[in-house]
């Protein structure tokens, strides 16, 4: 069994041409749920990684799991407004329209060894967003990892263009 074969792929959701690629099958599954959360503390066990920084929503299923694993803090970034203490946020563009994300101020300490994390990359919009914000409390980036990988839409080369260190369990071609 695989990381890769226990992903669902979703065919036009959320709209026509996305191939939605559904974790929920990959978590449900217990050996499937510990196998992805053990790859990457295994990766990141002896890096001492200080905060796990999560991308909502799925982010956070991962990133809980994880932080806990490695025996780093948790840290959020959430949509526009649902922080309730003092927040920085970033702006970025989707294909239709904007979106913000925001984290605590005092969510990472200055130096402090961070990991990124979400699911999956596509774009990499969301993902150059959260680092912006990392880097405006001037955390350390360590790496950004993401179950999946979309290669063929390029957010991981974004990301290592603007020098984030990536690292994905698996990758699925085309969109
Ligand atoms: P992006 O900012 O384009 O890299 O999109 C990343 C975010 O959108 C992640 O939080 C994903 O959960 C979600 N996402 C984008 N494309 C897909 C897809 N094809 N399947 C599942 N989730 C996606």
């Amino acid at each position: 069994m695989s990381i890769k074969s226990l992903v669902r792929t979703i065919p036009h959701y959320p709209k026509p041409g996305i191939m939605f690629r559904d974790i929920t099958t990959l978590l449900k599954d217990p050996i499937g749920f510990r196998i992805t959360i053990e790859a990457l503390a295994q990766r990141y066990a002896n890096q001492n990684i200080q905060k796990v920084v999560g991308i909502e929503s799925r982010g956070f299923i991962l990133g809980a799991p994880l932080a806990f694993a490695i025996g780093a803090g948790f840290v959020p970034i959430r949509k526009k407004g649902k922080l309730p203490a003092e927040t920085i946020g970033h702006d970025y563009e989707l294909e239709y329209g904007a979106d913000r994300v925001e984290i605590h101020v005092d969510a990472i300490d200055r130096g402090e060894r961070v990991l990124l994390i979400d699911d999956l990359i596509a774009t990499g919009g969301t993902a150059l967003a959260a680092v912006e914000l990392i880097e405006q409390l001037h955390g350390h980036l360590v790496e950004a990892a993401f179950v999946i990988d979309l290669p063929d839409i390029g957010g991981m080369t974004r990301l290592k263009a603007r020098g984030v260190s990536c690292h994905a369990l698996t990758e699925f071609e085309g969109d």
